[in-house]
């Protein structure tokens, strides 16, 4: 597999064309791996129930064992093909939320290789609603493993040109259907506890879950740095780019924001660091005044998590391909997406400032 032609076919995102899908799902079904636009980030699809796919799709992305896949179906309907019972809220969490970036926690059904879910006795399954992702899945009639298709580690792909970058010769095709709407991955659920609980905040807010299912737990994410304090050599860092450092700056004054941003870019620049910032449309003003000459993306307004969570990880790869070795990146609240938003930062970040005159910073 590795080392293979990797063919990009571009499909209209809200009509894709049947003769591309029938060759995408022809590749799926002998075994083959195919790239594909969801609503949240490109999946990197493997026939769920092919052991052999499975380890290619581990492989290709330089993925540990350890780290179960999720299951892509077409709908409800097709949940017996890979589990074992369904409990009761499952039809309420579908009717609401399927097809949509939420993915469920429940117990593996027999066919499903133990590869799929590292080992465990449950599946993560969902039901995507991007059109190319449902057309893929109802013209093959397989489930799909799909995890994001980017090398183990690195920033999520939003575009087949980053699936392209991070796996071109790796992977047998990707469907181009442009950028994916939501720029996240899905929300996981795990429905085995009494109080429902999010493994990992995503694309279906914790207010749209509590909505319907009532008060919702959240399994608390450490950020790396105080992970890495825990556990020392046991940090294992995820979404992050390849190069550039990247430094969140969680001070929600407008002033507090501001100073540190000074001081954080004297500190680097002094050391001969090229700095960029991930910011909010609402900063472009200050920022231009105090550092004109400064690269800077605005991802979107501080009211608005949903642009900024479908900017993030495009902004994340420009920086680091504009050669940044700095990433100054401002925190975006936890409301809506931006429990997401922060989520990821925090894998993302080798640092984090929360006050002004600490650590220098
Ligand atoms: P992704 O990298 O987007 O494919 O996300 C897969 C993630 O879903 C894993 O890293 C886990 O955090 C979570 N996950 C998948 N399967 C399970 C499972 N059986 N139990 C708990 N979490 C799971
Ligand atoms: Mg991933």
């Amino acid at each position: 597999m590795i080392g293979h032609v990797t063919r990009c076919i571009p499909v209209d995102p809200c009509a894709p064309a049947l003769d591309a899908l029938q060759e995408a799902a022809e590749c799926l079904k002998s075994g083959g791996l195919v790239a594909f636009p969801t609503e949240t980030v490109y999946g990197l699809g493997g026939n769920a129930l092919d052991g052999r796919a499975v380890q290619r799709i581990f492989e290709a992305k330089g993925r540990p064992a350890t780290d179960p896949l999720i299951v892509h179906l077409p709908a409800v309907e097709a949940l017996p093909m890979v589990v074992k019972s369904i409990p009761d809220v499952v039809s309420t969490l579908a009717e609401h939320f399927w097809p949509g970036p939420l993915t469920l926690i429940l117990p593996r059904g027999e066919k499903v290789p133990l590869s799929v879910t590292a080992g465990l006795d449950t599946v993560a399954v969902r039901v995507p609603s991007h059109p190319v992702a449902q057309a893929l899945l109802r013209v093959s009639g397989l489930a799909i493993a799909a995890p994001s298709a980017n090398r183990f580690g690195g920033v999520s792909p939003t575009t087949a040109g980053h699936v392209l970058r991070d796996l071109e010769g790796r992977i047998d095709m990707v469907l181009d259907g442009g950028a994916t709407p939501i720029g996240v991955e899905s929300t996981v659920l795990d429905i085995s506890t009494a109080v429902p609980r999010i493994l990992r905040p995503g694309g279906v807010s914790r207010e749209a879950l509590e909505a319907v299912l009532g008060p919702v737990d959240l399994l608390e994410r450490k950020a790396s740095q105080e992970e890495a304090q825990a556990s020392p050599g046991l940090l294992e860092k995820h979404y992050a780019p390849h190069h550039a450092r990247l430094i969140l700056v969680e001070i929600p004054q407008n002033e507090g924001l501001q100073e540190a941003f000074a001081h954080l870019v004297t500190q680097a620049e002094q050391s001969g660091a090229r700095v960029g910032a991930l910011i909010a449309d609402e900063d472009l003003a200050w920022l231009e005044t105090q550092f004109p000459a400064m690269a800077r993306l605005a991802l979107g307004s501080l009211n608005d998590p949903g642009t900024v969570a479908r900017n993030l990880y495009a902004g994340m790869r420009a920086m680091d391909e504009a050669g940044m070795d700095v990433i100054l990146v401002r925190d975006f609240g936890t409301a809506g997406l931006g429990l997401a938003i922060r989520d990821r930062l925090y894998r993302a970040a080798s640092q984090i400032v929360r006050h002004i005159a600490q650590n220098g910073a």
